[in-house]
This record gives structure tokens, C-alpha cells and sequence, in this order.
């Protein structure tokens, strides 16, 4: 690396996601070598500490490759030598100031350097820390980028407030908008799967494609950290971005190049074609308590940090669809859920019946269960397989249906990067191909802001399930209305 000087700071650096998640994956870059090599940590934040205690907190939370070849220890300790703690209020441009000069007297060697902030901090603080941040310690002759977390905004009115918030103090092209979905490896794969592949992309379409399903469960609940989501609840805090972003990058046209404009011009013209999502289109649930065995599994309103007689849904699927050629007809069937029966974070194909098949009637072949299904399993145990109709080994004809598998920790041995890291080192490089642009936002909020007001308005009850479940039964009433059957891991592994 012979780049200039790069400062790194992280706005929040007390917070669960700073010591979770972000000084990790600094770590993890560090140890890769893929950091530049006059590089600086800077922790910002109101608690009160210095140098060596920061270095305690985050020192805890740093962990080794499983792979290691014996030297994590020795890099762990170079790392924490370049990592800072400054104090400071979050609206203090004067504070801001301290820390620019701080970040000076370390880049000093230097003609030039760069500055990344990480703003791992609640969002009613965003502007606040962006307009001073901006003002009192920007790069003076490299580039600033920000990094922001989600929520961006609570519907389109929100959303709008904090993007002209922002653009008040930073250009589109300083502002990295991260959803850890897309960091993750099978995501970033789903468009190589699809545009490196000649068996893929010819099936992609309404004429082979019966549905789609995007899926996200979690098998715990929010467990006395539900004050955040209460206010927020799965749509906004799930299906709005994650799911569907991963929707966009699935059903996207082949961008013209893999240039990160080219990418979001094509995911923002297949959130336009998407329909309005509809309340009669979606389902809402909220998980009880459940007692297996003499132990008690605690429901939603149980947890101290939720409002009692909340009616905030830890569970919702809908269904939607996309209005153009390739897509119009196709149901593709979002859900997401706490307090499930397992956790996993998954993309369902199920392709269409064979038409005339010849073995309609032979031994085993259940022909609703039979057609092909393609399954992108991005957490946890990171694989692709495709179901298939194959003969059972032996005289005789019978048929089953077995998978093509990739499974990932049997192919490739390699630890698979955190999302983060791959996100952080991409802001670093300036490739913004995985961050979410404005008017893709816009869009999404504009498909579920009158749902979600709908919801609101009404005070729609949600549907209780027992903690660990599969769910309210109207989410399969929901995929019934469209001639689906949710997939389901469990069930594949039969
Ligand atoms: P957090 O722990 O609640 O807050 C981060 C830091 O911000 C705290 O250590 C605190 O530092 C400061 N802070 C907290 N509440 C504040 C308030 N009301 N006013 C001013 N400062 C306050 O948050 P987090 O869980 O790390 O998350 C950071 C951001 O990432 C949030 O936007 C969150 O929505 C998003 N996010 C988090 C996760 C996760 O897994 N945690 C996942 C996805 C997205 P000081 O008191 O020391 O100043």
C-alpha cells in the first residue's frame, strides 16, 4: 500500500456495535494487511476514558482467524498501539476540533491523508455528528467518507428529513450507507451466480420461475434489548432494507457494467416496477411465551424494555410483485421473524412443474414436492443447492429428490469474512457498489410507508405464536393464496 495516511474513526466507540462488529473487523483488515500502512484508530464518544482503558474495552472483542499461524497475539498488540480514544459531546464542534487536531499530530508525517468516520451511534444524533464531524475535522486535502447505520428514517417523510440533514453537510459520494446484508459472501455472490453462469440467467424470469422467497429468521427474541426495535418493529427493522435489498440485487437486469451506478441505477428500476405493498398482502405477528419441558421461553411482552400491551409485530411476510417482462405474475414472498424455530437467512427459487413429465406417475415422485428448487443459504452455514429429480441407484425405477450441494465450509476451507470487514475495507477503497444510494431508499420507503401507516393507523393486532415456532398460521395462508409453499431447511433436510 502506498497510499496516504488514513485516520479511522469511530463515532459511538462505547457502543454494542463499536466493540461487536466494527473494532473486529478493523482488526481482521490489520491482520489481512489490507489496512494502508499509516493507518490510525480513533474512538469518539461522551464516556469518559483514555488510551489504555479504550485499548481494554476493545481488546476483549478482537479475535483470531482459525487459521492463524501463531502470530494474532503480536498483530492484536500492533493493532491496539494505533487505536485512540478521544472524549467528546456529540454536538461540540469544539470537541470535533480536538479531535481533528489529535488526528493531525498523528498524520503529521504525512502530505496528505484521508478520513473515514464510522457513525455507530443512535440515529437521532446522525446530523448532529454529521454537521460537526464535517465542519471541525474533515480530511483538509484528502478525501471524508461516513459510514451510517440503519435506521435510516422511520418512513418517507423521516427519510426525507435526514437525507436533506445530511446533504446539508456531506456529498452523495461522502456518504456510505451500510446494510450488513449485502457485506455478506452469498449476497455478493448471487449476481456471479447469475451473470457467470449460463444455466441461471436463461431461468430467471416468469417463464421457468413459479416464486421467490427471501427469508430471515431468528431463533431468539429481542431479550431485554427491545426498547430500539419497539419503535421500529420487523418491517422497518428487516423486511424494508435487508430483504429487500437482497430482493432488487435478485431481480435486477444485467447492469451495463459492475460499476456501483450502474449496479443501483438497476436496483432502483426494479423497486419501481415493484407493486405497492398491501396490507391484505401481509401478515403480522408477535411471539409469546412458551413453557417446554418446565422451562419458560419469555414472550415479547415480557421483556422490561418493551411497552406494555405493545402491539409492535416481531413477525411479519407479505407478498409482492414486479411489474415488468421479466417478473409480472411471479409472487415473491418475503418473511421475517424473532423468536423462530431456526436461525437462517435464506434466498427460495421453486421453478416451475415440468410440463408433460414423463415420470408423472412413476414410484416416489411427488410432483408438487418435486419441481426444482434453488436455494441460496446466506446464514449460517454459507451454501447454494439446487433440489433435483434424480433415480434411486438400483434395478427398478424409483425417484427421489436429492440436491446438487455447495456447501461452503466443505468446498473452500478459508474462514469467511466478517460483512463488515469487507464493507469497511470497500468505504476505505471508495467502492460504493455495496452501500445503499439515496433514491434506492426513497424508493423502498415510498413501497411501505402507506402500509405501514395503514398498520399504524388501524392499530392492527398481530397474530401471537409461541416462541420457537414456525410462525403465525397465516403466513402459510399468505403463501397459500398464491399456490406457495414456504420452503423450509428442516424440512430439506429430511
Ligand atoms: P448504542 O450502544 O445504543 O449506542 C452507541 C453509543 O452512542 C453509546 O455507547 C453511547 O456512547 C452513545 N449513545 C447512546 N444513546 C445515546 C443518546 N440517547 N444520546 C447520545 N448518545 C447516545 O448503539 P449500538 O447498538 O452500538 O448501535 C449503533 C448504531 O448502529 C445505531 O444506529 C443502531 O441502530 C445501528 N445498528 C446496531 C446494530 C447492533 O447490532 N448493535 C445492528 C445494526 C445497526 P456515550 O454515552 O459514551 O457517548
Amino acid at each position: 500500500w502506498e497510499k496516504a495516511a488514513l485516520s479511522i474513526v469511530v463515532v459511538g466507540a462505547s457502543g454494542d456495535l463499536a466493540k461487536k462488529k466494527i473494532f473486529p473487523s478493523l482488526f481482521a483488515l490489520y491482520y489481512e494487511n489490507m489496512l494502508p500502512q499509516n493507518f490510525k484508530v480513533y474512538g469518539y464518544a461522551r464516556s469518559k476514558m483514555n488510551d489504555e482503558e479504550f485499548r481494554d474495552l476493545i481488546a476483549g472483542s478482537l479475535t483470531c482467524r482459525l487459521n492463524d499461524a501463531g502470530d494474532c497475539g503480536k498483530k492484536m498488540d500492533e493493532f491496539l498501539e494505533r487505536c485512540f480514544y478521544q472524549a467528546g459531546q456529540y454536538a461540540s464542534e469544539d470537541d470535533f476540533a480536538a479531535l481533528d487536531k489529535r488526528m493531525a499530530d498523528g498524520e503529521s508525517e504525512q502530505s496528505c491523508a484521508d478520513r473515514m468516520f464510522y457513525l455507530s451511534i443512535p440515529p437521532n444524533i446522525f446530523t448532529t455528528v454529521a454537521a460537526c464531524a464535517s465542519k471541525a475535522a474533515s480530511s483538509k486535502c484528502g478525501w471524508t467518507r461516513m459510514i451510517v447505520e440503519k435506521p435510516f428514517g422511520k418512513d418517507s417523510e423521516s427519510f426525507q428529513e435526514l437525507s436533506a440533514a445530511l446533504y446539508e453537510h456531506l456529498r452523495e459520494d461522502q456518504i456510505y450507507r451500510i446494510d450488513h446484508y449485502l457485506g455478506k459472501e452469498l449476497i455478493e455472490n448471487l449476481t456471479v451466480l447469475r451473470f457467470a453462469n449460463l444455466v441461471f440467467e436463461p431461468l430467471w424470469s416468469r417463464q421457468y420461475i413459479r416464486n421467490v422467497q427471501v427469508i430471515f429468521s431468528e431463533n431468539f427474541g429481542t431479550e431485554g434489548r427491545g426498547g430500539y426495535f419497539d419503535q421500529y418493529g420487523i418491517v422497518r427493522d428487516v423486511i424494508q432494507n435487508h430483504l429487500l435489498q437482497i430482493l432488487a440485487l435478485f431481480a435486477m437486469e444485467q447492469p451495463a457494467s459492475l460499476d456501483a451506478e450502474d449496479i443501483r441505477n438497476e436496483k432502483v428500476k426494479v423497486l419501481k416496477s415493484m407493486g405497492q405493498v398491501r396490507l391484505e398482502d401481509m401478515v403480522l405477528g408477535q411471539y409469546r411465551s412458551r413453557t417446554t419441558r418446565g422451562t419458560t421461553l419469555p414472550g415479547y411482552l415480557d421483556d422490561d424494555t418493551v411497552p406494555p400491551n405493545s402491539i409492535t409485530p416481531t413477525f411479519a411476510a407479505c407478498s409482492v410483485f414486479i411489474n415488468n417482462a421479466r417478473w409480472d405474475g411471479v409472487p415473491f414472498l418475503l418473511k421475517a421473524g424473532k423468536a423462530l424455530a431456526n436461525k437462517a437467512a435464506e434466498i427460495r427459487v421453486q421453478f416451475r412443474h415440468v410440463p408433460g413429465n414423463l415420470y408423472r406417475n412413476k414410484l416416489g415422485l411427488d410432483l408438487d414436492k418435486a419441481t426444482n428448487e434453488l436455494v441460496i443459504r446466506v446464514q449460517p452455514n454459507e451454501g447454494i443447492y439446487l433440489k433435483v429429480n434424480n433415480k434411486v441407484p438400483g434395478l427398478g425405477l424409483r425417484i427421489d429428490t436429492t440436491r446438487l450441494d455447495l456447501t461452503y465450509k466443505s468446498k473452500y476451507q478459508a474462514t469467511l469474512p466478517d460483512a463488515y470487514e469487507r464493507l469497511i475495507l470497500d468505504c476505505i477503497n471508495g467502492d460504493r457498489r455495496l452501500f445503499i444510494r439515496n433514491d434506492e431508499l426513497e424508493v423502498a420507503w415510498e413501497k411501505f410507508t402507506p402500509v405501514l401507516k395503514e398498520i399504524e393507523d388501524r392499530g392492527v393486532q398481530p397474530e401471537l405464536y409461541p416462541y420457537g415456532s414456525r410462525g403465525p398460521v397465516g403466513a402459510h395462508y399468505l403463501a397459500a393464496k398464491h399456490g406457495v409453499r414456504w420452503g423450509d431447511l428442516a424440512a430439506d433436510d429430511e
